[in-house]
């Protein structure tokens, strides 16, 4: 129950949905903290963009509202007789992301609420199928299936056992931009689900014969999303709007390929995309920024230390935006 992936192709798309904003999240709050405080300069929050609604028409308020010329003091005692822009900026922030990156690249962000009794942590990927080659489409998808299929120190039984142990819930996505892997968990739990992650990240056996097997597992789940009219407009959607491009292929793959995707396809994309630099180790809730920092210091030291960014990867083999039609008729 507790072990459970999301088989549904609406919710791997809700999911990702979630995830962009997560990781968008990650980006804003890592570029905050790489400013930090100190660099803004005193007279900086005044000239701030207003962030909410009623502050950016404070202005034509402002310019409609007659100023009386003598106004009553009591009315004026605790307020201000026109509106004012207010900076809600700390507000907005909190509670705050913490960011740090480790000496191997590996960033870990944080965001604690420790009145929280339970936690998130996560993996989050710069990498999904965008980033796979023509021949092996469908191996970053294959590679998710497969982490969760065991490890050196524990089988997929034992993995699925732990988890449920803790009450937790261990899952994954597949994106085209971005792999996620994430455990939520009651507080006392994080370090043994931070260990999990790592786990499955740096140590999963890739057996012969459990590959085999989810081959077939993956076909269901392809015939499954064949079924779902969203998700084939989507797939549509992309293959109109990215054509001959690995943004315009399905995240599946095709059937083709994953009859034959082979071991060393899935190894040679997790030495290639999962790699420290293009990682994020997130947690929320209730934990300590300092404690996520030190765990991940001390789990995944094991990591590929490949600097290829992402940025590079794009820039190989860009994903041209062509455009065009497809009418489908039902
Ligand atoms: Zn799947």
């Amino acid at each position: 129950m507790a072990f459970r992936r999301l088989l549904s192709a609406a919710v791997r798309r809700r999911s990702s949905a979630a995830a962009a904003a997560a990781a968008g999240n990650a980006r804003e709050a890592s570029t905050a903290v790489a400013a930090g405080p100190g660099a803004i300069a005193p007279d900086a929050p005044a000239a701030r963009a207003p962030v909410m609604a009623y502050d950016r028409i404070a202005d034509a308020v402002n310019a409609r509202v007659r100023r009386l010329e003598h106004p009553d003091p009591r009315f004026l005692r605790y307020a201000s007789p026109v509106p004012a822009h207010v900076d809600h900026t700390a507000i907005l922030e909190a509670p705050e992301t913490k960011v740090t990156t480790l000496d191997n690249g590996l960033r870990v962000a944080t965001e604690s609420s420790l009145s929280s009794r339970t936690a998130t942590v996560g993996v989050w990927i710069d990498a999904g199928s965008r980033y796979e080659t023509e021949e092996a489409a469908g191996v970053a998808h294959f590679v998710e299936h497969m982490l969760f299929k065991g490890t050196g120190t524990r089988s997929a039984g034992q993995l699925e056992q732990e988890i449920e142990d803790m009450g937790g819930h261990l899952n994954a996505y597949t994106s085209r931009e971005q792999t996620t892997y994430y455990a939520k968990v009651l507080d006392k739990d994080v370090p043994r689900a931070m260990n999990v992650l790592a786990d499955i990240l740096q140590d999963s056996k890739l057996e012969d014969n459990r590959i085999e097997r989810e081959r077939g597992v993956i076909l269901r789940e392809m015939e499954e999303v064949q079924g779902q009219s969203e998700e084939v407009i989507f797939d549509h959607l992309h293959a109109t709007a990215f054509q001959y491009t690995s943004l315009g292929r399905p995240i599946l793959g095709s059937a083709d390929n994953v009859k034959s995707i082979t071991k060393k396809n899935l190894i040679d994309y997790i030495q290639k995309h999962y790699t420290a630099s293009r990682m994020v180790i997130t947690a929320a809730g209730a934990v300590k920024h300092e404690d996520i920092v030190q765990q991940a210091k001390e789990l995944f030291k094991s990591l590929p230390t490949d600097p290829t960014t992402t940025n590079m990867l794009v820039a190989e083999q860009p994903a041209i935006f062509t455009g065009s039609e497809v009418c489908i008729l039902l």
